[in-house]
Parts: structure tokens; sequence; C-alpha cells
């Protein structure tokens, strides 16, 4: 059992909401350098968004222009992954499978063609590794993919498993003296004097705190006590997902794999993530027909061969989306209040980038340029311009 560091007094009595993955790699990097810290989650820690989740680190593939500075953080944020995934198996003793085959993006019409081709030109003026590979690149690669024109090969778009990852998490930053309250809601984050004073709990207790960091996802709009110009416009946005099982000792593929209108997301165990619907439909957790026929039909497109694979799960969740779809990361207007919501798409993949600034930032009021772009005052920016 490995012996969870000495405590510093010297340093900010930590409360966090949320254990989700962004909650959790937080209180573990603060664990990590002797903070006191503790977890809230309402439920069970990792079944929020980061249960739901395909776990795709892709920063190249997706990349459009207009989102620049969000594809250097994204960027940033992959380059960090395989350290960090080395790290948290080292200290957790468990797997959380990242896999480096890397993402093929099918072009099975003319016209996506044409639009992949337009938009390589773009992640190229980036300096991304995306390139286009001929059909019998793509079917050295994956044998099972229909008859398609071509792709672009993004080498450096790996994947995690998701749900490996938050139980990993949970076990690191317990092992390193982080305090977890599951089924502890909390109600309200109390202000006193211009900064952060304690945590109203479920059960009308409270939780004195001198740091307070707000990773609630998708819930991160619906705590009390905040002034209006301090709330986070962060909103649900609901996916829907597929799980089907292939044999896992002779899979149907290898890659991630995009195609319009879905992703396929192979894990080492045989499963095959097919995902996700985007719906504004606040916190709906049906699982509907139509999305879910929407997203077999788009699969089936490009692989026929799943038809014959049985059906292992599907699921609901809600990706905490910002009114830019971008992360809100740093302090806030409130002292002792550092938030680390909306992260939207990309809360896998920025998690190990996230936490290493918010534990920084609660620790030595310090925030790291690169993510200054992401703070709340610039919605307020947006807005008197
Ligand atoms: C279908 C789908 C597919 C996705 N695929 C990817 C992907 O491939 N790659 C990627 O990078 N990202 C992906 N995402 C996005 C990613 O899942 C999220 O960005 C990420 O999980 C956000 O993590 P989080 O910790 O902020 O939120 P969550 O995981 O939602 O955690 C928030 C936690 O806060 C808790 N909470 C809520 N209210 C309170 C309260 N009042 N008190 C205490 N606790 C509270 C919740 O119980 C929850 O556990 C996907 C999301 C979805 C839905």
């Amino acid at each position: 059992m490995l012996q969870p560091p000495r405590r510093n007094s010297d340093q900010p009595k930590t409360a966090v909401i949320g254990g989700g993955i962004i909650g959790l790699s937080i209180a573990w990097r603060l664990a990590q350098c002797g903070a006191d810290v503790t977890v809230f989650d309402s439920g069970a820690t990792g079944h929020g968004a980061t249960h739901a989740a395909a776990g795709m680190l892709a920063a190249c593939a997706e990349a459009e222009p207009g989102e620049e500075r969000l594809i250097a953080l994204c960027r940033e944020g992959q380059a960090r992954w395989p350290a960090f995934a080395a790290e948290l198996e080292e200290a957790s003793r468990l797997s959380v499978d990242l896999r480096r085959e890397g993402t093929l993006v099918l072009a099975p019409t003319a016209d996506e063609q044409a639009r992949l081709k337009h938009q390589l030109e773009f992640q190229h003026s980036l300096d991304l590794p995306v390139e286009w590979i001929s059909t019998a690149e793509l079917r050295r690669r994956e044998p099972h993919v229909a008859n398609i024109a071509g792709a672009v090969f993004s080498p450096e778009d790996h994947q995690v498993d998701n749900r490996k990852v938050a139980t990993a998490l949970r076990a690191a930053a317990e092992a390193a003296g982080a305090v977890i309250r599951e089924h502890t809601p909390v109600q309200e984050i109390a202000i006193a004097g211009g900064r952060v004073s304690h945590l109203v709990l479920d059960d009308g207790s409270r939780f004195a705190a001198d740091a307070i960091v707000l990773a609630a996802g998708a819930w991160s709009r619906s705590i009390a006590g905040l002034p209006a110009e301090a709330r986070v416009p962060v909103r649900p946005v609901k996916g829907q997902m597929i799980c089907l099982q292939m044999n896992a000792a002779q899979p149907l593929l290898n890659h991630v794999v995009w195609a319009p209108g879905v992703y396929l997301v192979p894990r080492r165990d045989g499963r095959l993530l097919v995902g996700a619907t985007v719906e504004e439909k606040g916190f709906d957790t049906s699982l509907t027909a139509g999305g879910i026929l929407a997203l077999l039909e788009a699969a089936w497109r490009v692989i026929p061969a799943i038809e014959e694979l049985p059906v292992a799960e599907m699921w609901v969740g809600h990706r905490p989306g910002s009114r830019d779809d971008a992360p809100i990361i740093g302090p806030s207007l409130i002292e002792g209040l550092i938030y680390a919501t909306g992260h939207h798409r990309n809360g896998v993949l920025l998690a190990p980038l996230t936490a290493d600034v918010v534990a920084r930032c609660v620790l030595d009021g310090t925030l790291d340029p690169i993510v200054r772009p992401f703070g709340l005052d610039r919605f307020a920016a947006a807005k008197a311009a």
C-alpha cells in the first residue's frame, strides 16, 4: 500500500466540487503536493460525462478554422497524455489502456473527400500531423472498411479507456491522501468578504475551505451561492452512445475511425463504441430509436460487418458545454474560487493539462499562460465588444 505524503499545513485547504475526470485529476495533483484536498460528488465518482465518453484524445483530426486557440490547448493536452498515463498506472497500479494506433477519418463520398482535403490544408497550415492516405493503405490498415476512395490518417490522435482512467485516478488520489466523499452533493458555495468561506452540503452541514475548485461538469451552473457574474455559462449537451461486442482476438477495427455522423472506438477487450449524438435536450436521459438508428446506420455504411455484432450496452451522457464550446479554467472574481469546467467534447483529452494548471493556481496563485484565453472573463469581453 502506498503511503500518502505528509500534509503541508501552509497549503490551502481545498474542496473540489465534482469527482469526474477533471475533479479527480486535480485532486490527485494537489494531494501529490501534500495539500489537504477533499472531493465531493453528488453520486459515485467518475459516473458523469466521464463514464459516457469515448476516450478519444483527438486534437488534430477534428481541428477546424476558428478554433486555433482551442487547438493549441488540445495539442498541449495531448502531448501530456503519455507521461500522465504512465504515472497514473504506476501510482494506481491499474491499467488505463492508452492505445496509440491513431485515428482514420473516412471520406465515403466525393463531397466528403473535397471537404476533408480542404480541412487538411487548414490542418497543415497549423503543422498538425495529418496525412491523406490511399485506398490501398486504408485497406492495409483496416481491411473491414467498405470500399472508400480515401481517408485522412491522424497518427497522434490516440485513445484511452476513460472508465479505467476514472477508477485509476480515484485510487491514485486516495493513495496520495485525498479524501473522496461520494453521494454528498454540494448545495452552495458560501462567500464572505469577497472570498470563499465554506461549502454547504446537502444535509445542511458546512465544510470550510480556503480554496474551492468548481469541477461539477454539466451541473456546474446549478450550485447556489455565486453572484450572477461568477456563474459559469455551462449547459448539458446530450450524447447517446452504443457499444457493440467484437471478438477481442479478431477485432473488426484497430484504429479509432471517424466517418460522417459517427465515430467508432475499438477497445482492447473487444468492445466497440459507436458514438455519439450531439443534442440540446437539457438533462434528458432517454435513449431514442432515432439516435441509435442514426449512429448504427452511419457506422454500418463504413463498416458493414458490424451488423453481426451483439449489442453490449447503450447509454446517455451530458457534455459540459460552454457558450463557445471551450473550457473555463482558472481563477474567478471570488478569491479562492477556481473554475475547471466546460470541457465539452475534450474533457478526457484536457484532463492532464487542466489538472496541472489548476493545481498550480491553487498552490501558488500562478496561471499558466496557455489557459489565459479560457477564463470566464472572455464572455464579458465578447458581450462588451
Ligand atoms: C457521449 C460523450 C462522448 C465523449 N467523448 C469524449 C472523447 O472521446 N474525448 C474527450 O476528451 N471527451 C469526450 N467527452 C467529453 C468528456 O466526457 C467531458 O468533457 C468530461 O468527462 C468532463 O469531465 P468533468 O469531470 O468536468 O465532468 P463529469 O465527468 O460530468 O463529472 C462531474 C461530476 O460532478 C458531480 N456533481 C454534479 N453536481 C454536483 C454537486 N452539486 N455536488 C457535488 N458533485 C456534483 C457529478 O456527479 C459528476 O460526477 C464525451 C462526452 C460524452 C457525453
